[in-house]
């Protein structure tokens, strides 16, 4: 059985550990090969790499993009990126630009809901403040005493159509597969069935143009294994990626031990007669230095 996970974030993003403490947790919950991909951002790859070295297990370079498909925030996974890359790293820029005006739109909800603080005290939970998002809101809302814990925040205050949700646009998607196979990775369409959960989810029709653009603009895999699909779900998106000619990948999407539906290493096999993301890649290019 091979322990891959090709999803995982840092407090780079909005995960809770370092990416150092990252890779040691991975490493010693058994996985072999591990790629950082946090939102929108590819500064902790350096040093997740580093540390993989130390740890003995091998890296890959890795990016979620966010993007804004029809009224949908869709995640696009980089695997293989180069973050020295121009274009990627310019349109990492832009699409991070917009989160600040963004948080203050999102505090100013909140305080007409009667909950003030909410800017300062979603700064004071991101390490990166270029990075700031509804997750470190949610951490803030717990602390605070609001909600027993996250998920519930996301419920009750940021979901799509709650208090505090503003909505925003993001890259294309397009734009985004352009970015990361431009700079020579494989674009990944994650967690599709969290697009079709919940009020406004996408039904199976929209979930075949996504799939055919994500095609057509040079998509290559589809995440089958994620911390937050169930069994039904493995099949189901397996199933999709046989109908449009997709890889398979898979990952935990771990933000932190307190606060993810899967923890590191403790993935399920990909289903039988899924084509991995991997099939092809040399060790020359998984180790290859960022
Ligand atoms: P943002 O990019 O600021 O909109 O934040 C998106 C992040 O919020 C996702 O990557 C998840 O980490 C988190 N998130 C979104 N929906 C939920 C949910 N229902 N429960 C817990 N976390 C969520
Ligand atoms: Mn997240
Ligand atoms: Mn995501
Ligand atoms: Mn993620």
């Amino acid at each position: 059985m091979l322990n891959y996970d090709l999803h995982c974030h840092s407090t780079v993003s909005d995960g809770t550990l370092t990416p150092g403490e990252l890779v040691a947790r991975a490493a010693g919950r058994g996985v072999t090969l591990l790629a950082l991909t946090d939102h929108d951002d590819t500064d902790g790859l350096a040093e997740a790499r580093s540390a993989a070295a130390q740890h003995g297990i091998e890296f890959v370079n890795g990016v979620e993009v966010s993007v804004t498909w029809r009224k949908h925030t869709v995640h696009v996974v980089g695997l293989g990126i180069d973050p020295t890359h121009p274009q990627l790293a310019q349109g990492l820029a832009t699409v991070r630009s917009g989160r600040g005006a963004r948080a203050e739109k999102m505090a100013e909800a909140l305080a007409r809901a009667g909950i003030g603080g909410a800017l300062e005290g979603a700064y004071r939970h991101a390490s990166n403040p270029n990075m700031i998002g509804r997750t470190h809101f949610a951490r803030f809302l717990v602390e605070s005493g609001q909600c027993r814990d996250v998920k519930s925040v996301f419920n009750r205050f940021l979901a799509q159509g709650k208090t505090g949700y503003v909505p925003h646009e993001w890259a294309s998607l397009a734009d985004a597969v352009s970015w990361i196979r431009r700079s020579g990775g494989m674009a990944v369409l994650a967690h599709p069935g969290r697009y079709m959960s919940g009020r406004g989810g996408m039904g199976s029709k929209s979930m075949r143009e996504l799939l055919a653009e994500f095609v057509a603009h040079g998509g290559d895999g589809l995440e089958i294994v994620t911390g937050s699909h169930t069994p039904a779900q493995y099949a189901e998106f397996a199933r999709y990626a046989t109908e449009f000619g997709l890889l398979a990948s898979c990952g935990s999407d771990f933000h932190g031990p307190e606060e993810s539906y899967r923890d590191l290493g403790r993935l399920p096999d990909l289903p039988l007669g899924c084509k991995p993301i991997w099939q092809n890649w040399p060790a020359a290019h998984v180790c290859k230095v960022a």
